[in-house]
């Protein structure tokens, strides 16, 4: 019997012990087969050798419980080890991401004119030369299309030059009244510090009947746009030319830099100027057959103002794709 003791303690696993189990107590087991042979025995030692052999059984159930408790114990040390979660452990941080500066400012202005009931209207990038000229009053001859400052293709198409052909195309589509803005990608041949070949531009067109659009209008709504990105400036309005409006007005601020007294930014005149406007041409109104309607229409750059909320010195560092400076904009 001290055989089967020793097998007992030397199990070293509880699958090994389970082993041992059957072995010893199952039906076909050791004990088993020491039991059976109680039949043999004569009588008057049948009962002593029942004692005994209960009293073997005993001990050895006693043993086997013991080992089992500790191979159990050492099976829950060995599971706790292995599945422990060091919470003292550096994760992977996730990255926040941001905004490009351009975007935001472009959400920024668009959130304001559609909370005046303009639609967004798009169209593609590639042009030809009605929608993108000859449509806005820029005649063959006008010094605006020169090949200095269009992108053109082999078949007379052009990269867009502002996002102006979208409102040609949004009045032949629709009829009016016309509230709209067109934001999105226009193309210039242009590189220096506050040119790059590709910006990015929001123009407006609102059309009604005759009379119901005035230049007061335009001013009332640009000045209130103005503040709403830029905060308390003021705004002056400046006589200018554009092909597609007349009379035409260029908009300044008072310098966000220097309020006013004058700094390097606005070359110490203390004004920003900002966007271009006006009344539209009625030649323009003729290319798309609309009659008896007036109209208003505004155009900004996108970039130039991210730069001025921003305090952008070089325009062509939005497009550098440098992480460095988006980090900044988290
Ligand atoms: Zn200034």
């Amino acid at each position: 019997m001290e055989n089967l003791e020793a097998k007992i303690l030397q199990a070293d696993s509880l699958e090994a012990l389970e082993k041992v189990r059957i072995e010893l107590f199952g039906k076909k087991g050791v004990l088993a087969a020491q039991f059976a042979k109680m039949k043999d025995i004569p009588g008057p030692e049948k009962k002593a050798f029942a004692e005994g052999l209960n009293k073997q059984k005993a001990a050895l159930q006693a043993l086997f419980d013991k080992r089992y408790e500790e191979l159990k114990a050492e099976e829950i040390e060995r599971l706790l080890k292995a599945e422990a979660i060091d919470v003292s452990l550096y994760g992977t941080l996730a990255q926040k991401g941001a905004l490009h500066p351009v975007m935001e400012t472009m959400d920024k202005i668009i959130d304001y004119f559609t909370a005046l009931n303009f639609s967004v209207e798009t169209s593609g990038m590639v042009e030809d030369d009605f929608h993108n000229f000859e449509a806005l009053n820029l005649p063959k001859y006008h010094p605006a299309r020169d090949m200095q400052d269009t992108f053109y293709f082999k078949d007379g198409g052009l990269l867009r030059t502002h996002t102006s052909p979208v409102q040609i195309r949004t009045m032949f589509k629709e009829k009016p009244p016309i509230r709209m803005i067109a934001p999105g990608a226009v193309f210039r041949r242009d590189y220096d510090v506050t040119h790059t070949p590709m910006f990015h531009q929001v123009e407006g067109l609102v059309v009604d009947e005759k009379g119901k659009v005035s230049f007061a209008n335009l001013k009332a709504i640009l000045t209130d746009f103005l503040q709403y990105m830029f905060g308390d400036v003021d705004v002056r309005f400046r006589p200018s030319f554009f092909p597609f409006t007349e009379p035409s007005a260029e908009v300044d601020i008072s310098c966000i830099f220097c309020g006013g007294e004058g700094c390097r930014v606005c070359s110490h005149t203390g004004w920003i100027e900002i966007l271009g406007c006006g009344i539209v041409d009625p030649n323009v109104f003729k290319a798309v057959d609309y009659e008896d309607v007036s109209g208003y229409a505004f155009g900004l750059g996108v970039e130039r103002i991210a730069m001025l909320m921003h305090k952008i010195p070089d325009l062509r560092s939005l497009f550098e794709g440098d992480i460095r400076l988006l980090e900044q904009f988290r």
